[in-house]
């Protein structure tokens, strides 16, 4: 599943390149994947692409109309001009889930929804399993739900204020409540098991446990985490990606996630793999504690 640096870089390579343009229309293959009208877009012009949690965002005609993106575990978004070819992978865009279907004709199988920009440019929506979404939304109601959300971590309404609030409050793992997205906007399983190691802390410890040196200590990381995660690309985690050329590269500077048996980076520790809330957790039980 793409998390908040993955998602973050899609958006704004989709806002390079297609902010301006304006949508002919909509072809929706899949009606589970599509919520509202999609005759709503036609004639609208995208006026910024951004991020929000794991959701990218479209923007049209000064916030009339808001197109909410959310790739969920297999969901892609790839956007070609008419000309496209293999041999120009680079001058499109692809984002979310790496798979081959980022390099091969679309439509395909898994394609749900295809937007045909009046330059004849096309934004495909695929999505495998079908657990990603796209809704229509106005202006008013998009403003209505962002206020709801939790702040991301990379804003900076995610102070130490608030996670000390956040996890004094709770006595599950602390590794469950900083990927709990209804308190802490974008941290996924990767980039929490890594913040987890900077700030050599134990995932399973209990979140009111933490001092108040080791809840700074975690503030840091998790934004520092994120920051590496943007600046590489984010993640892409495939042997696919390895042989395109395409993607994020945050995978090759993984502190401790997928590293069992690894070298601790801390402190030459060997990693281990274990469980919590169902999820792969890695750890260096020498020096996270
Ligand atoms: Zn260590």
């Amino acid at each position: 599943m793409p998390e908040l640096p993955e998602v973050e870089i899609t958006a704004r390579q989709l806002d390079e390149k297609i902010k301006g343009r304006v949508i002919d229309r909509v072809e929706v293959l899949n009606k589970k994947s599509f919520q509202g009208d999609a005759k709503d877009l036609c004639g609208r012009k995208i006026a910024r692409v951004f991020r929000r949690a794991k959701m990218v965002v479209l923007e049209f005609d000064r916030w009339e109309m808001v197109l909410l993106v959310h790739l969920k575990m297999t969901g892609q978004l790839v956007w070609r001009l008419k000309s496209w070819n293999v041999n120009h992978l680079k001058r499109g865009v692809v984002g979310g889930h790496p798979t081959r279907d980022w390099v091969g004709e679309l439509p395909n199988k898994h394609t749900r929804v295809i937007f045909n920009l009046v330059d004849g440019s096309k934004l495909f929506f695929n999505d495998m399993r079908i657990f990603g979404w796209i809704r229509v939304l106005s202006g008013d109601d998009w403003r209505k739900m962002e206020n709801e959300l939790p702040p991301d971590v990379v804003d900076e309404s995610f102070s130490l204020g608030y996670l000390t609030r956040v996890l004094s409050k709770s006595a599950r793992s602390v590794k469950l409540v900083i990927m709990d997205s209804a308190k802490i906007g974008g941290v996924g399983n990767i980039y929490a098991n890594d913040a987890l190691n900077l700030a050599k802390i134990c995932p399973s410890r209990i979140a009111n446990s933490l001092t108040k040196k080791e809840v700074g200590l975690l503030h840091a990381a998790l934004k520092e985490v994120m920051r590496r995660g943007i600046r590489y690309g984010g993640a892409t985690y495939s042997d696919f990606r390895d042989t395109q050329g395409l993607g994020g590269k945050y995978q090759e500077h993984f502190l401790v996630y997928k590293r069992e048996g690894e070298t601790c980076l801390n402190c030459g520790g060997e990693i281990v793999k274990t469980k919590i809330g169902g999820r792969g957790t890695y750890y260096c039980p020498e020096c996270q504690v």
